[in-house]
């Protein structure tokens, strides 16, 4: 079955529930293990926007009384690659509108794919930690077991450097000469 198929997959809803007390149980309930991520305005966009972001593939499809009907997605690399990793997006589809809304589970991605690039928040650390003089791979990678437990190869934090040293040289120029 194709993403789309599956993504139109049809649910029937139960006459005896009520669709204001199944919304209201649901955010309560989605507080707790998943985190809101986005609204879109069609199944198609929901699908088209999975797509694009190629990280996550479909799993399974439920439906619940209390959150209506849904589909999860997992990790891409859990499914293609059998690896572990714990991180998963759910899709659920509001019963009156062709609304359709986007959650995160609270879990990172903890799959060890040692080809995936620097993270932008990698990067980030690892540019705060070089104005605060922290330069050296191997002092960064130090600094990266203390704040998280899969720690960036060292060839990509290598080549990262060489890279920032670059901009920082072009930025500092442009400031000397303005
Ligand atoms: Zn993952």
């Amino acid at each position: 079955m194709s993403f789309l198929e599956s993504i139109h997959c049809q649910f029937e809803l139960s006459q005896e529930d009520s669709l204001q007390e199944i919304s209201k149980i649901s955010k309560i309930r989605m507080k707790h293990e998943w985190e809101f991520v986005r609204i879109f305005h069609s199944k198609e966009e929901a699908a088209e926007y999975i797509k694009l972001e190629d990280q996550f593939t479909f799993y399974y499809r439920n439906y619940t009384q209390i959150d209506g009907r849904k589909q999860i997605y997992r990790c891409k690399n859990t499914y293609h690659r059998k690896i572990t990793c714990h991180a998963s997006i759910q899709l659920i589809f509001n019963n009156d509108s062709n609304e359709v809304t986007m959650w995160k589970s609270k879990y990172d991605h903890t799959h060890n794919d040692k080809k995936r690039g620097l993270m932008n928040k990698e990067k980030d650390l690892i540019r705060r930690w070089y104005s605060q003089n922290i330069k050296e791979p191997k002092a960064i990678i130090r600094e990266f077991r203390k704040v998280q437990e899969e720690v960036p190869m060292r060839s990509q934090i290598i080549s990262f450097l060489s890279q920032h040293k670059k901009n920082l040289k072009v930025h500092a120029e442009s400031i000397w000469v303005s």
